[in-house]
């Protein structure tokens, strides 16, 4: 699909020689999947192209080509032409500083995006970023390598939980074909991210799992992971990346609220939701936000007091009377 905004990105691209690419902090299979995949399009049209992210990829993704060389920094050196920063709805979310001394390029997916960029370009109805980094890829001329396809089915795989979300389209399957037929091994892509744990991380989910709680309309799942439980379990808070969707499994849960302590009374809040249920409204009341049924934010407080201000919020999200 074409949009103006994408030409000017293809005319912006092409005027430049160096590039910095960007994404948000924990970075997941989406950031690192667009990054990639924009990485090795970059370098086919003969482009310098370096990757900045704030924190390593999960263990998961280290598998994936070019992503053991991204860089890890927390801010960037040198100059570049352009910054091109995918998947965050504002620049803090980097956690990456000077990204904008150069001239940048936003592209995004996220409802919300505060449009930061030189040039900003979003697409709520795209599944993943990737959907949008394909699509500028084919604008931009460039042959869909193996290694390019691999990272565009890794981001489409990882930020549809698994084609699981709402946001797929027609589209999400076309570029998935597409993808295969330029040498994407599914099965091993999948193997690679979810079947790849260490045991350290299996023990952790039991451990977090084993002390979920229910609401008591019986509709919502609350988690709860401290350093303590962490290391009792013998694994590390990067372990605990996918385990907020399996309450989701259970039929009668709509939506999960995750506590991650951070320190402190400084909580990580993940939230997710099944289908209608506007989960991202819930993270952008407590300063967050995110996608209708993937979310999160940053809180402090007493965790008791925290817990049942969320369920409130989510309760009436559901739309449930008790
Ligand atoms: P996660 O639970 O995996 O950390 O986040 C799920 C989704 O919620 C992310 O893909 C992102 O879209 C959004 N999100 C998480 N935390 C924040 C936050 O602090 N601010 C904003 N704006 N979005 C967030
Ligand atoms: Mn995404």
């Amino acid at each position: 699909m074409s949009s103006p905004r994408m030409r000017e990105i293809v005319d912006a691209i092409r005027a430049r020689q160096r590039f910095v690419l960007s994404s948000h902090a924990r970075p997941d299979g989406d950031s690192i999947g667009s990054q990639l995949a924009m990485t090795y399009a970059l370098r086919a049209l003969g482009k310098e192209v370096a990757v900045v992210n704030a924190d390593a990829a999960p263990p998961p993704l280290m598998q994936f080509p070019g992503v053991p060389e991204i860089t890890v920094a927390p801010a960037v050196d040198g100059t570049y032409d352009a910054a091109i920063i995918m998947e965050c709805s504002d620049l803090a979310r980097t956690g990456v500083s000077g990204l904008d001394r150069s001239f940048v390029i936003n592209i995004d997916h996220h409802p919300g995006n505060t449009g930061y960029g030189q040039i900003n370009w979003f697409d709520s109805t795209a599944a993943a970023c990737g959907e949008m980094v394909f699509d500028l890829i084919r604008a931009l001329g460039v042959p869909l390598s193996r290694d390019i396809a691999t990272h565009i089915y890794l981001a489409i795989l990882t930020d549809t939980g698994s084609f699981h979300y709402s946001s797929i389209s027609p589209r999400t399957f076309d570029i998935c074909r597409e993808a295969l037929e330029a040498g994407v091994d599914p099965v091993l892509v999948a193997r690679n991210v979810y079947d790849s744990n260490n045991m350290g991380r299996l023990k952790l989910f039991g451990a977090v799992l084993s002390e979920m709680q229910i609401d008591q309309t019986g509709r919502i799942a609350i988690v709860y992971l401290d350093h303590a439980m962490a290391r009792d379990a013998g694994g590390t808070y990067e372990d605990t990346e996918g385990l907020i969707n399996l309450p989701l499994t259970v039929k009668e849960i709509q939506a999960v609220v995750f506590f991650k302590q951070v320190e402190g009374d400084e909580y990580r809040v993940s939230l997710r939701s099944k289908g209608d249920i506007d989960i991202g409204g819930v993270a952008k009341e407590f300063g967050g936000g995110g996608h209708k049924n993937a979310s999160g934010c940053t809180v402090t407080g007493a965790i008791d007091a925290l817990q049942k201000l969320f369920i409130e919020k989510i309760e009436a999200a559901i739309g449930v009377r008790v």
